[in-house]
């Protein structure tokens, strides 16, 4: 499964740092937004139990997986606004 970031990313680097694979780049037009460089994602896939971009994100709906689903949905960080 590849991941993708969102413009819910504030650019906190956190991801950055924990990739295994160094997928995750800066945007070089704006500043605060994080990519993942698609080729080089590897889900994490026997490497990690979880894709560590994902574990340590702190904002929610930031990353998705290739179906376009956020890995950590609304709510689920805050407990806040999961039904709205
Ligand atoms: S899923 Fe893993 S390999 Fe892919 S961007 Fe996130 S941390 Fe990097
Ligand atoms: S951890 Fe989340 S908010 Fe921080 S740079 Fe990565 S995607 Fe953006």
């Amino acid at each position: 499964m590849k991941y993708a970031i969102t413009d819910k990313c504030v650019g906190c680097h956190a991801c950055q740092l924990v990739c295994p694979n160094q997928a995750v780049y800066a945007d070089p037009d704006s500043s605060g937004r994080f990519h993942i460089h698609r080729r080089r994602c590897s889900g994490c896939e026997g490497q990690y139990a979880a894709p560590q971009c994902a574990s340590i994100c702190p904002i929610e709906e930031a990353i998705v997986n290739e179906l376009n689903i956020a890995v950590n949905p609304r709510g689920s960080l805050t407990g806040i606004g999961a039904s709205l």
